[in-house]
């Protein structure tokens, strides 16, 4: 089964991603992630992306699609994916079709995650996640069971985004609206389309998500 989740910052994407993956056995690709580490390892594009990134911009669709592409064909996806935080341009989106295409692989479902743009002030700024496993985490949405102890690693290490700020969240939210939220009625029209409710707290979501996928 591939997936695609929709939404703007602080949607609840990555969060729901880590779930769908233990339950339905595929695996999260996340482009943001894939450029934070290619930005921490120093590569040429993490380079190229740094800049943009850290001022809440978008990196060009084709770095973008370079990266994605490569990794989709890996044969650890065969089983599947949950696409976070691509396509989130209309020429992405239109890219990824025609690779789909060429590669016979199926989208299942496209799923927009509705929510509020001044709670994502919020959710962004209080994210952070651990070091060691990447489990994401929340100063009030999402403690860990143990303070400052991962739920899920035991991780005592844990890291905030350099890009999560209250000057960034504004133009990512602005781009989302202007370069992302086309490409909802792109999906719309093939009729792919399902949304869930992602002002709810985040085990209602995942409930609604269940009921969604099936
Ligand atoms: P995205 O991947 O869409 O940018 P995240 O999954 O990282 O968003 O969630 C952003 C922040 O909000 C995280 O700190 C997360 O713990 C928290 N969060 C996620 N979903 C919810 C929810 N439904 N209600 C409250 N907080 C949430
Ligand atoms: P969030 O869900 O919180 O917006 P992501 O982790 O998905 O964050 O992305 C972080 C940053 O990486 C974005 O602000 C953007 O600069 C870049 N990025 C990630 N995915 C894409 C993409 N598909 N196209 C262009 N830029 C991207
Ligand atoms: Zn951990």
């Amino acid at each position: 089964m591939n997936l695609i989740l929709l939404g703007p910052p602080g949607a609840g994407k990555g969060t729901q991603a880590k779930w769908l993956e233990d339950h339905y056995g595929i695996l999260q690709l996340s482009t943001g992630d894939m450029l934070r580490s290619e930005v921490a390892s120093g590569s040429e594009l993490g380079e190229q992306a740094k800049e943009v990134m850290e001022m809440g911009g978008l990196v060009s669709d084709e770095l973008i699609l370079n990266m994605i592409f490569s990794r989709m064909k890996h044969s650890n996806y065969k089983s599947g994916c949950i696409l976070d935080g691509f396509p989130r341009t209309t020429p992405q989106a239109e890219a990824l079709d025609k690779m789909l295409v060429e590669n016979d692989i199926k989208i299942d479902h496209v799923i927009e995650m509705r929510v509020d743009d001044e709670a994502m002030v919020e959710r962004i700024t209080g994210r952070y996640t651990c070091s060691e496993c990447g489990m994401g985490y929340h100063d009030s949405f999402k403690k860990p069971k143990v303070e400052e102890v991962c739920d899920n690693c035991g991780g005592i290490e844990f890291v905030r985004r350099a890009d999560d700020n209250t000057e960034t969240v504004r133009s990512r939210l602005s781009n989302y609206h202007e370069q992302t939220e086309p490409i909802i009625s792109y999906y719309g029209d093939k009729g792919i389309l399902r949304s869930v409710d992602g002002m709810q707290a985040i085990d209602e979501v995942t409930k609604q998500l269940k009921r969604v996928i099936g």
